[in-house]
Parts: C-alpha cells; structure tokens; sequence
C-alpha cells in the first residue's frame, strides 16, 4: 500500500520573539475577547436549540468566551438515523479516499488549523501553551497521520491462496454506529476516539466533554475543511445520561470507544449487558479509564531524574493526565537529594493565566475539581500521618487555581496513595533501603488501576526483577523516565486493570477493533 511514511508532527518551540508565539499568542487573545456560539452538528447540519451552556475559562471563571448549543432526546434519535443514512456511502468509500480525508485533516491541522486550536485548548481546557502545542496540535497530528499507515498494515494482512483458489480477507466496517465519548483532558483523544474507527469506515456519533466542547468544535470544522462527508462525525452536546441512554439502547449501536472515568465505562458495561438481544451485532467496548501511576525508584538510580521525574510526571498540566504520576516510592537513602531537588523545582514553577508562556501551571479544571482536590489537601493537613512538604494552597477567587503539592506520608495504604485525585498532588513513601523488594509488591496491589508506571535503577538485575514483579500493574511501564507523554507511533498508550480495556490508542490493536471481517473464498 502506497501511503505517505508518518513521521511524529515536530513539536514548535515557541521560544520568545518567535514568529509562532506572536500568531499563537494573537489568536488566543482574539478569541478570548469573542463570543463563540457553538451548534452540534448532525447530518452535516448545525442546530442551535437556544438551550445553550457558557464556556468559562478555568483560570478566569467569571469571564465567559461564549456558549454551546444542547441537543435533546429528538435530536440524539436523528443522528441515529442520520448516521445510517451516511454510512450507506462512507461504508462503500474506497480506504484511499478515507485516508486522503484524515491525511488531509493532519496537514491543515499542522498549518493554518494549529493556531486555532492550540488556542481553544488553552482557553477552556487550561492547558499552557507547550503543553497545548504537544497535545492539540502534534499528538492530533500524529493519530491521523499514523492511522492510515496503521490501516494499511492490516489490509496487507490477508490469507494464503493456491492455484484454483484465492482467498481473501475483508476488513469492513462494523454494522451500524460508532459511539465515541471524550475526555477534557486531551484535545487529541477528543479527535482521535471519533477519527479512528471514522477511517474504518464507520460512522460516529460523538459527545465531548462538557469542558473541551470549544476545541471539539475546531475539531469538527478541520474535518470539515478536508472534505469528511456529512453524517460521517456527528457530535452532539447535552446531558450525558439522555445520549447514552438513547445510543446504547439503539439497534444500530455497534460498538463504543471510550475515555473517562471508571464507573461511566462499567456503567456501560451494565447496559449493553442488558441490551444485549436487542443489538444486530455484538459491540465492540473500547475503553481507557482511570490511573493511579506510579514511580518507584531503587537506591542505586539517580536522584535527580527521580525529582524531575516527580516534578514533571505529577504536575505537567496541572496533573490532569490519566498519565500522571501520583504515588512515589523512594529509598531512604536517596530521600534527602531528592526532596532537596523536588521542592526547588516545584517552587520555581509559576502559575497562573495561559496567555502568559511562563506560567508552567494553570488552573484545574472546574469547581468541581477544585473542591475535590482541595478537601484532599485540607484532610492531609490534618492528618497526623502525612505531611505536605511543598505546595497545599489553593484560591478559586479568579480561577481554580491549586498549587502543585507534595504530600509524604508514612502510611503506604494513606488515602492520596491508592485514590485518583485527577489533580496537581503526588503522595510519597519513604522506605528503608533493604525492603526494596518488599515494596514493589505493594506497588502492585497498593492500586485497582494499571495505567502507567515508571521503576528508576541503574543496576540491570533490579530493573529485570522489578519489571517483573510490576508485570501487571502498568500498560505503560517506563524505565528510567516519567510515566507521562507517550508519544503516537513510539509509545502505543493504554492500561488493563480498571484502566480499561488496553487496546493502545494509535495503534493496529485499536484500529481492528473497528472492522468487522469477511473471509472470501473464490474457486476458479
Ligand atoms: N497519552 C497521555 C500521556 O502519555 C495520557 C493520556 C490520558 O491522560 O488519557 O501522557
């Protein structure tokens, strides 16, 4: 198969005095002082209902960038319908066609898309801009791009004939729909859960996140400009329960892929369960859930990696990441460097608005959030088995701002070591170099989640028998670096456990979950 060889979007610098910080910076300041009003969009339609959302910035909660439209009970029954009208022609597409589009997609988005879209990430998501920059602009980049080539590597894998006989393997796209939902706190999930099986020929309905619906719509306007037919990606807006409860119960449902959190993804379990006579085919569940990452290190690694390890893997994007290290186990021994290093880098980290490129830290993402995270830091204040040693405040009066915190506790089974918080906390425990064995047992059971995880050594036999040990407790094991920041086509992403169903986002493993096959047998 002919197709252009993917290579990862290279990531912009945005260095100061750059032309891209000075576009960047203008589009989000443009944007910020307009009111967008944001339709669903099904059969290729924009519908404004007039029952609308506004989208307040995180980190400036009282002013209001515009609003989104919902859908009802009504409209979520006609994408139904709309979809299957669409997939009569985008089932028949040739996969050349289909590729152009999302290839299509990949080079307005690494153009006149970026800007856009790294700007609406920042503006309602919170993100700064390196961190927008890796997450909106080059990782959505990458999943199109990477996709296609993914695609191709299963077509090529067909069936052996011999003379008189061909056969032939088909990779067709599943019998009815597609439902995508999205998380928050990847733009790039948000457009790759829907793209993905879309490239497979299927069509989708897709609901965002209540707080990523701006970037969701730049989304929908990419796809758009390169060409993707009416109906193929229908997203919709409204109250969760209502599409879900129309879409799993619909006979056309075909399958759901999923980001968020646990309980949603088994309460869908639930209902498909029951639904089960009613589907014309049985769904594909695909599914990536909660974390709660780990970082142990051994005491012959090297102190310094372990604290910028800390430093990054737990408060890169306010540690919003399913990614993001939360729990930590170090030696004694390396203790005092390592918190030395860890408190200077998190008190050298600024925080505050996006538009300012120096603020490494901006807000969480709701007051939901900040109320949930903040009570954690207020009960480890008060708890006589843990201490904050850098960190612990928090201020909504403009935004949901929480400072990056760093809780040590000499409780390995304390509340903030075994419950995901979502949030810019790590829990550290310190313990006595010769148990380092020991340990890595309660690494592995301390948690229900196996999402990421990264072990720190410099002797080869420790590595070996701690990735072992840890064999199950991280679909993302990293050795020797943080646990977040895969990068598409390098590190393929996703965990087992309560994480989900491991099928690695941008990878061939997902993309066959979105093909049905036939197996044609021609006799001469
Ligand atoms: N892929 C991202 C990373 O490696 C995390 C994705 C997520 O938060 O769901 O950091």
């Amino acid at each position: 198969y002919n197709v252009p060889k993917a290579v990862n979007e290279p990531v912009k610098s945005y260095a100061p005095g750059s032309p891209e910080r000075r576009l960047l910076l203008d589009t989000y300041r443009k944007m910020y002082n307009e009111k967008v009003d944001i339709p669903f969009y099904i059969g290729g339609k924009e519908f404004r209902t007039g029952n609308t959302v506004d989208i307040h910035p995180p980190h400036d909660h009282k002013h209001c960038v515009g609003q989104y439209h919902t859908a009802d009970k009504e409209h979520i029954e006609l994408a139904v319908e709309k979809a299957a009208e669409a997939r009569v022609k985008w089932a028949a597409t040739s996969w050349e066609h289909r590729a152009a589009i999302f290839l299509k997609a990949a080079d307005l988005l690494a153009g006149p898309f970026r800007y856009k879209m790294n700007a609406a990430t920042m503006i309602a998501q919170s993100k700064n801009v390196y961190q927008a920059e890796i997450d909106s602009a080059c990782e959505l980049v990458d999943f199109l791009r990477f996709n296609v080539e993914f695609m191709t590597e299963i077509y090529s894998n067909q069936p052996v004939s011999s003379p008189g006989i061909w056969n032939r393997m088909e990779y067709r796209p599943l019998e009815g729909f597609v439902y995508a939902i999205t998380p928050f706190n990847f733009t790039a999930i948000a457009g790759n859960l829907p793209a993905a099986p879309a490239l497979m020929g299927n069509v989708i309905i897709w609901k965002p996140a209540r707080s990523q619906v701006y970037s969701a719509q730049v989304i929908m306007e990419l796809f758009k400009a390169a060409g993707l037919p009416d109906g193929v990606i229908n997203m919709v807006t409204g109250n969760s329960g209502t599409i879900t409860d129309v879409l799993l119960n619909s006979p056309d449902f075909s399958g759901v892929h999923f980001t968020g959190s646990t309980p949603v993804f088994n309460s869908f379990w639930e209902t498909i369960g029951k639904n089960m006579n009613t589907y014309k085919t049985y769904p594909r569940i695909v599914g990536e859930t909660g974390g709660k990452d780990f970082i142990w290190a051994h005491p012959s690694s090297n102190a310094q990696e372990v604290a910028t390890a800390i430093s990054r893997g737990a408060f890169e994007y306010q540690g919003q990441k399913c990614s993001a290290a939360s729990r930590a186990y170090l030696p004694k021994s390396l203790w005092p460097a390592i918190k030395e290093a860890v408190i200077t880098d998190v008190k050298s980290f600024k925080m505050g608005t996006p538009e300012d490129p120096t603020n490494f830290i901006n807000a969480v993402i709701d007051d939901r959030a900040f109320k949930k995270l903040s009570g954690f830091i207020d009960q480890a204040k008060a708890d006589v088995d843990a201490e904050i040693i850098v960190g612990g405040g928090y201020d909504d009066a403009v935004g949901y701002f929480i400072e990056p915190t760093v809780i040590v506790t000499t409780n390995p089974q304390y509340k903030t070591m075994c419950t995901e918080l979502f949030g810019p906390i790590i829990t550290i425990y310190i313990y006595e170099d010769n148990q380092w064995e020991e340990i890595l047992d309660v690494v592995d059971k301390t948690s229900e989640f196996a999402l990421t995880g990264a072990i720190f050594s410099g002797d080869r036999y420790v590595i070996d028998i701690a990735t072992n040990k840890l064999e199950n407790a991280a679909g993302n094991f990293y050795i020797n670096d943080k646990p977040t920041g895969a990068v598409v086509g390098q590190q393929p992403f996703g965990g087992a456990r309560g994480s989900g169903t491991n099928d690695k986002a941008g990878s061939v493993w997902n993309l066959l979950r979105w093909v049905s096959n036939r197996t044609i047998k021609e006799t001469f």
